[in-house]
């Protein structure tokens, strides 16, 4: 077989361009029978050309990862330092600081890898599927498996998985920007052209990457992975995105601006203390080097991007894959979740409940797709093979029909559309099998239904040779087709078509989804089945009622979104009946009318915006609604998140604050304009969506009023010794000191804290709300001064006390370390207490985080060697119990200030 990459290298005479050779060429070339390749041979093609994949996005190495940690304000300002000590000879203080400055970026490494690894691993669980020919059956498969000679299907939706030489398509329009940069879908077909086309102009060929967004196609694989033409350009597929986020922008901005500001802080405290007070230049700087190092929050961007990253794991661990890390944010801020109906907010286990036809309303027994059960009218078993009309119905259903019904240990399944697997289930009640029929009447062409024209068209021929045009779709439309329908014994006879309408009503109103079944005589008028075939003269044969109940999960879902404040509406392309019958189920929209798509198109701007205040079922509703819908509630203030799976959803799905794409029913397209997706296309995923990007948010606040007021305390302590001309309680290193046990480490356990009970009872936060409101403010300066107290009322009492001042150091720095450990707890809840035993054992990585930093102040109090490097002194029993009652005072005293907000409900 020749190498098709061998045109990468160059190309020889005899290397195929696929591009010029017609299809049945190319299929011998690489050759491919009409069964597609067995498995082995499928196997020993991808152990020669390797798995369909392009190399991954590269990382950046690890030791520029490593580097880059370095480039921090901080550190430059401490690496300063260090030069400037050494140069003075202090190099106890140089050592200090250069240790400071490794911990703070190995810690800020291992930080950052992490949350790499955490987003590297979702990013595999979005790998692209495909359908393909193998040993003769239609099997969907990993896209990584393709390889040169397969025969994959593709439809509208999909992205082509590898370069492919089409070998039949049916309307097919595929959207190139991934590799010509032309936004405009161009048609495809089946022919050869010349050799020197450029890429855009080779309509036989789809090429890997690019995007279906009509038609169906069958196309022979003639490279694969980094041979195709996307690898050769070296284009990435499309992978998690913008790895920043509003709120990490805004924090690193005033991280930034905090950080200047304690510079020119500490640059004052300096001149105060050497031109004012008159210390020592060489001690005042070091000073002022360490207040900087504890005051400046430089783990804050680290640890919030960790932060967002084990959210965004803990999403895909329930099913929610996010895509954009932006979207995490989005979601907490979410008022209004926008969502499909079929298969999200239902099981999408549709079974044919009732075939009304010829005058007559048959009940059909059984559930699920398992084949048992039979007719019966008026409680009485019929035989379908009696009733010509029943039967003829059942007939169109089963051939009018892409999906299969497979059997596999006893159990049933549908491979395909589920609605269209119900009336495969009805068939074999009805005693026929696909099979047979087909093998009776073979289909020569097919309109696929897309939820633009609501039906499914097929042209067959019977035994005698005759042509039969079938159509199955929403009853509305195919009404509109027929001029006529059939009567009991099979005979055609005038339309009534008021009494169609009527059954149709009745039957949706018991939430039962609908579609009706037509036929007719003839030929389609040109060589292929088109649109103009199906513009009237068919014959109405039945409607179809199939049950497809609420998932009991999105019930309970539903019910949270309520409490949380958020409104759900459902926006889809059933009847209006069925929709509002679904939704009262679910309660949504409960006693409120459903308005349709048409009734949207009618409406101009300002009317929708009063509409989507009012209504929250929308039904027989297209993907140019939804993105109207989308648009209205935006304007109307709301954030929103909403659900897609269609290729025409994209729009919607780009606009919505939190697009969402089912990752089961969903194309790619949708995918990929989405911002998440649903591994199980479940509603209920949704509201835990929403409760997790609730929590993230809550971690991020609460890891900064952890990380601000413990910089702050440190820095008052130090600032308040200048400014009273005290003996400064903690050394330069000893600040450096506190500062590298705690900062980062500490406040890390936070990112795991799971949600508070109250996230989904609140309403929610409203978008343009500050993340650093009067009442962050307020409790940071609180609790700094309240380190600042304790740390510095004991250092002086022991001073006074006539304590040695080693010791009354120790006992400052273990002062302010226990009070961080004790504030830690305390930090879990912004309001709620702690002292319950959630409360003080519920994170176990802030007991391991506070476990973690005993032994490292053990060793700063009694190891010699520490001791000769700090000054530090050994403590007493009595010492330490003092140093425990500061840390108490503030757990207390910041628990005491949770109760007066609780009772008296100053912060809202
Ligand atoms: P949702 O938008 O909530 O997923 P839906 O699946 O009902 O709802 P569509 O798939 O657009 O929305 O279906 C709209 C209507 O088209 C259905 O109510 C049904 O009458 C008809 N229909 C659905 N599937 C098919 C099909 N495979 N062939 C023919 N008609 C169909």
């Amino acid at each position: 077989m020749p190498d098709p990459r061998a045109r990468e290298t160059g190309g020889t005479a005899d290397v195929p361009l696929w591009h010029t050779l017609p299809a049945e060429q190319a299929q011998a070339l690489l050759r491919t029978g009409v069964q597609g390749l067995d498995a082995a041979e499928a196997a020993r093609r991808l152990a020669q050309h390797g798995p369909n994949r392009l190399a991954p996005p590269r990382r950046r190495s690890a030791l520029m990862r490593l580097l880059l940690q370095f480039h921090n304000i901080l550190l430059y300002v401490m690496l300063g330092a260090a030069v400037v000590t050494a140069a003075l000879g202090h190099w106890l203080d140089t050592t200090v600081l250069l240790a400071a400055v490794l911990i703070n970026a190995a810690i800020g490494f291992i930080q950052e890898g992490k949350a790499e690894d955490a987003l590297e691993g979702i990013r595999a669980m979005l790998s692209p599927h495909a359908m393909v020919l193998r040993g003769g059956e239609r099997r969907e498969i990993d896209a990584a498996g393709l390889v040169p000679g397969d025969v994959v299907a593709v439809a509208s939706g999909d992205r082509i998985p590898a370069d492919l030489r089409l070998l039949a398509a049916h309307e097919l329009r595929v959207e190139e920007a991934a590799l010509t940069g032309e936004s405009m879908p161009v048609e495809k077909d089946t022919a050869a052209v010349a050799a020197d086309a450029p890429l855009g102009d080779r309509s036989g060929m789809a090429y890997a990457g690019t995007l279906v967004v009509h038609g169906q196609a069958t196309g022979l694989v003639v490279a694969t992975g980094g041979a195709t033409e996307l690898g050769r350009i070296n284009r990435m597929l499309a992978g998690i995105e913008a790895q920043t986020t509003p709120l990490l922008r805004q924090i690193d901005r005033f991280g930034r601006v905090l950080a200047v500001a304690i510079l020119a802080l500490a640059a004052a405290t300096f001149a105060l203390g050497t031109l004012w007070r008159g210390h020592p230049p060489a001690e005042m700087f070091m000073m002022v080097v360490a207040l900087a190092a504890s005051a400046i929050p430089e783990g804050l961007p680290a640890i919030m991007t960790v932060t967002l990253a084990l959210g965004v794991q803990r999403m895909a661990r329930r099913q929610a894959i996010v895509r954009r890390l932006p979207a995490v944010e989005a979601l907490g801020a979410v008022t209004v979740v926008c969502s499909d109906k079929t298969g999200t907010l239902t099981r999408n286990e549709m079974t044919v409940q009732r075939v009304v036809c010829s005058g007559q309303v048959f009940d059909v027994g059984g559930v699920g797709y398992s084949p048992v059960g039979g007719f019966s009218l008026d409680g009485r078993a019929v035989p379908a093979d009696r009733h010509p009309a029943l039967a003829l119905a059942v007939q169109v259903g089963v051939l009018c029909n892409d999906a299969r019904l497979r059997e596999a240990a006893g159990q049933w399944h549908v491979e395909g559309d589920p609605t269209e697997g119900a009336l495969l289930v009805l068939g074999r009640k009805a005693g026929l099998a696909q099979g047979d029929a087909q093998a009776r009447w073979p289909r020569c062409g097919v309109i696929p239904f897309e939820s633009e024209h609501r039906f499914m068209a097929t042209h067959h021929v019977d035994a005698g040779g005759q042509p039969w045009l079938f159509v199955k779709g929403a009853p509305e439309r195919v009404l509109d087709l027929c001029h006529a329908e059939v009567g009991p014994g099979g005979e055609p006879q005038p339309l009534e078509i008021d009494t169609w309408r009527r059954w149709a009503t009745d039957t949706a109103a018991q939430g039962l989804r609908l579609l009706g079944l037509a036929c007719k005589r003839g030929a389609p008028a040109g060589e292929r089945l088109a649109f103009a075939d199906v513009e009237g003269g068919y014959t109405m044969l039945a409607l179809v009622g199939i049950v497809d109940p609420p998932r009991a999960e999105a019930v309970q879902a539903v019910r949270q979104c309520h409490q949380a404040g958020i409104r759900v509406k459902m926006i889809t392309g059933d009847h209006a009946e069925t929709a509002r019958a679904i939704g009262a189920q679910l309660a949504i929209g409960v006693g409120r009318p459903a308005v349709t798509g048409a009734e949207i198109a009618l409406m101009d701007d300002a009317a929708l915006r009063r509409t989507v205040h009012d209504v929250d079922v929308f039904a027989r509703a297209s993907p140019e609604h939804k993105l109207r819908l989308v648009q209205a509630m935006q304007d109307s203030g709301h954030v929103v998140a909403m659900t897609g799976d269609g290729v025409n959803d994209a729009p919607a799905l780009k606009r919505a604050d939190v697009g969402v794409a089912m990752g089961l029913k969903g194309t790619e397209a949708a995918k990929e304009a989405a911002d998440m997706v649903l591994a199980d296309d479940n509603f209920a995923t949704i509201a835990r969506a929403v409760r997790e990007g609730r929590a993230v948010y809550d971690n991020l606040k609460k890891f900064i009023l952890f990380m601000l007021p413990t910089n702050g305390g440190e820095a008052l302590v130090v600032i308040a010794a200048i400014l009273f001309e005290l003996t400064l309680p903690l050394t330069a290193a000893q600040v450096l000191w506190i500062n590298m046990v705690t900062s980062s480490t500490l406040g890390l356990a936070l990112a795991f804290e799971p949600p508070e009970g109250d996230v989904m009872q609140r309403r929610p936060r409203p978008p343009a709300a500050a993340l650093l409101s009067g009442f962050f403010v307020w409790r940071v300066l609180m609790v700094a001064t309240l380190m600042m107290a304790c740390s510095l009322g004991l250092f002086l009492w022991e001073l006074s006390q006539g304590t040695d001042l080693a010791v009354a150091r120790t006992l400052a720095v273990n002062a302010i370390v226990v009070a961080e450990m004790f504030y830690l707890v305390n930090s879990r809840h912004f309001f709620a207490p702690v002292l319950n035993r959630q409360g003080l054992t519920g994170n176990r990585y802030v007991l391991l985080a506070i476990a973690a930093c005993v032994p490292l102040q053990l060793a700063f109090t009694y190891l010699p060697a520490m001791q000769a490097f700090f000054g530090s002194a050994g403590l007493s029993a009595l010492e330490w119990l003092k140093v425990l009652g500061a840390g108490l005072f503030v757990f207390l005293a910041a628990e005491l200030e949770k109760l007066v907000i609780r009772r008296t409900g100053i912060v809202a």
